[in-house]
């Protein structure tokens, strides 16, 4: 069979079986793989200057000819330095390759090339060590740079990309239509995929950087889209709308705002239709989600149903535990908890009462969703704090029983833009107001030497019945300055908070030890918690009404507000110290803006400026496949164009059936690695 682009990377000339193991290494099993491994950077050779002007201790771009070969000498055992004298007429440069006695013998005397390199030396004898170069006759200038591995070279690699190149070419593919190129100005994609690795011209690898960014984004909402439209097959759990649920809202010990009624009622209308709900429930720390999430599961109860909410960490899926108790046991609803620290009799005994139905409401982590676990009859699946979640996982959860319904619940609020992306796959219920009588949170930046001051003003708090939590970067003490709770605990004990009773809640401690302090801490025995950011998520305490979070630099804007929106939750006025001896100006805009806005949406719109896109979709936590290009490339106008695109392409074809979709629509499934298809 004659090779195409996805046959094994073995196909192309000179990959053996060596070097196609390399090439597995770094993530590529076929030329198209290949041709998707996009260079880090270039080197620009067109930028020579004459040796004579080359600057000792700088890296330099030279164009010479090799006048003398020296014979290569062994130093010392592992080392061997070759040598060689070159010129390019302006003065003479000695050249020194280490330990590389093959790119040494690849070099020719009398023979011109392009180098660059670290130029050592003084004025009367210059050297140039390990430089890279390329032969002087070399159409190519601009010479791509790429993530390469142990016995990988970068002129096998770009040898090998070439041929890969050429064998696009033989078999060209196109995933836009002409006018799809032309109104949002792309390059084609086989120009660009030339113009990435081998560009002509700096604007040249800037627009092909573009186009390929821009697909990226477009397959992205193109396979969360088709997910949507996958999951709107038909559930067994069609509720009955004419059930009232008046009983538990008049029971609430509040009422709910316009904000939650108006989610509830979005909620209960997909509920009762016969596809499976899947929505996400957006809404600011502190807007009440949870109480809305038990409104859901006390009517699918009512329609006889089951229903599960599941959490990222154990500490969240507890505290969920007791205030669904607290909402739903009254009623005569069943609740149980059933997290991966559970022991193996007590797992055994709540998946009996899951399967048997005696079970109402599950609480979990992802314990719940693991294949052991059966439900009589689950029809409504809420996850909370979705975006720690990754596709693969909202997939599973959807596999689990007859398509239940699902909600995902996020406190992360995430700009439009970015929302559409990554929530592509899901309707959309925003609350955008907070409880009624919510003092807003007092915030203050200060630095290192208004800590003691800062404590004053803790303690007072702490008199006055209030709890608080401190907030460290690390655990342990490190090779970093930074604060770790273990030590600054014990440094608390004996000075600033000496006579009050703190405890220490990090990641790395036990389940049933977190449990424990989280208990003490709610009860009130416990006033102040030293704490990492595992606290950052859920956790319900509203007598605490002081948080001082150190090294605030650490951490960026949307942390610091789910960090923040852990007090602010009760009667109480609170407030919020971040402390940081930092002073570039982006720490002191970060600190600025945490100091003046409590609207987590304006919030990530701030950090969404500050930090760009790229550094989005670089980070892991999304969830979302893996991308190559638009997570340097991208900003947020080109998120917009890909977006605007997306709509169009889906208006008319919403499950890219029509042929001239089908190239899009294959590379689609490939950048979601079969998660679309099944
Ligand atoms: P979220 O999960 O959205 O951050 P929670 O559901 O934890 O918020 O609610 C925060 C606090 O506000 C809880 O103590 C909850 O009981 C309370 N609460 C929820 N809804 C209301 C309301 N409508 N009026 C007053 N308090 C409310
Ligand atoms: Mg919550």
């Amino acid at each position: 069979m004659a090779a195409n682009l996805f046959s094994e990377i073995e196909y192309l000339k000179g990959v053996g079986k060596t070097r196609g193991e390399k090439y597995r290494k770094l993530d590529i099993k076929s030329p198209y793989e290949l041709i998707y491994h996009i260079p880090r950077t270039y080197i620009d050779f067109r930028a020579h200057i004459p040796i004579a002007q080359a600057q000792p201790d700088e890296y330099c771009f030279l164009k010479l000819t090799i006048t003398k070969k020296l014979q290569p000498q062994a130093i010392r055992k592992g080392l061997v330095i070759c040598k060689a004298v070159a010129t390019d007429g302006t003065d003479n440069i000695i050249i020194n390759i280490f330990n590389n006695v093959y790119a040494f013998h690849a070099l020719s005397e009398g023979a011109g090339y392009y180098m660059y390199g670290k130029v050592t030396g003084g004025f009367t004898r210059k050297e140039i060590n390990s430089p890279v170069y390329i032969k002087d006759d070399e159409k190519v200038l601009i010479q791509p740079v790429y993530r390469l591995t142990q016995g990988l070279t970068a002129v096998m690699v770009r040898t090998n990309m070439q041929q890969a190149l050429n064998l696009m070419k033989s078999q060209p593919f196109e995933t836009l239509s002409e006018d799809i190129m032309e109104k949002y100005e792309l390059m084609p994609l086989m120009w660009s995929l030339e113009n990435i690795h081998f560009p002509e011209s700096d604007e040249a690898a800037g627009l092909a950087r573009e186009r390929l960014a821009f697909d990226e984004l477009l397959k992205l909402q193109l396979g969360m889209s088709l997910m949507k439209t996958r999951t709107r097959n038909s559930t067994a759990y069609q509720m009955d709308g004419k059930i009232s649920i008046s009983e538990f809202l008049d029971g609430l010990p509040f009422k709910m705002t316009d904000g939650q009624m108006k989610a509830l009622v979005e909620i209960i209308s997909d509920l009762c239709r016969n596809v499976p709900m899947n929505r996400l429930l957006q809404g600011d720390v502190g807007s009440g989600k949870t109480a809305v999430a038990a409104a859901a599961c006390y009517f699918a109860y009512k329609n006889g149903l089951q229903s599960a909410l599941m959490a990222p960490t154990e500490i969240l899926a507890m505290q969920h535990y007791k205030t669904l108790s607290e909402f739903l046991e009254p009623f005569g609803l069943k609740i149980c908890l059933l997290t991966g620290s559970a022991t193996a009799k007590n797992k055994k005994i709540i998946r009996e009462k899951i399967l048997s139905g005696e079970a109402d409401v599950i609480v979990g982590t992802h314990a719940i969703i693991q294949k052991d676990v059966e439900y009589k009859n689950l029809a409504l699946v809420i996850t909370d704090e979705q975006h720690r979640f990754g596709v693969n996982q909202r997939a599973a959860l959807a596999e689990k029983g007859d398509s239940p319904h699902k909600l995902v619940m996020s406190a992360t609020p995430i700009p439009r833009t970015l929302a559409l992306i990554i929530y592509g796959d899901l309707d959309i219920s925003a609350i955008t107001q907070l409880p009624k009588g919510r003092k807003p949170i007092k915030t203050y930046a200060v630095t290192g030497k208004m800590r003691h001051r800062a404590f004053n003003f803790v303690r007072d708090r702490l008199d006055e019945g209030r709890q608080a939590y401190v907030v460290c970067p690390m655990i342990e003490d490190s090779e970093s300055d930074l604060f770790a709770v273990k030590s600054y605990a014990e440094n608390a004990q004996k000075q600033d908070l000496k006579g009050y009773s703190t405890a220490l809640l990090h990641g790395k401690m036990k389940a049933n030890e977190k449990e424990k302090v989280m208990k003490k801490f709610r009860d009130g025995e416990i006033q102040v918690l030293i704490c990492t950011t595992v606290v950052e998520v859920g956790v319900d305490v509203p007598n605490a009404a002081v948080m001082v979070i150190e090294n605030a630099e650490r951490f960026g804007l949307s942390q610091l507000h789910q960090l923040r929106g852990r007090i602010g939750r009760g009667e109480f006025e609170s407030t919020c110290i971040l402390i940081t001896d930092n002073t570039t100006d982006e720490c002191i805009k970060r600190m600025k803006i945490m100091s003046s806005t409590a609207d987590g949406f304006k919030i990530s719109e701030e950090d969404l400026k500050l930090r760009g896109p790229g550094d989005f979709f670089g980070s892991a936590q999304h969830g979302l496949p893996p991308l190559k290009i638009a997570d340097i490339a991208c900003n947020t106008q080109l998120m917009k164009k890909a977006q605007m695109c997306a709509s169009e392409i889906l208006r008319d074809d919403p499950e890219l059936k029509k042929p001239e979709n089908h190239a899009l629509h294959m590379d689609t499934i490939r950048l979601f690695n079969k998660e679309i298809t099944g």
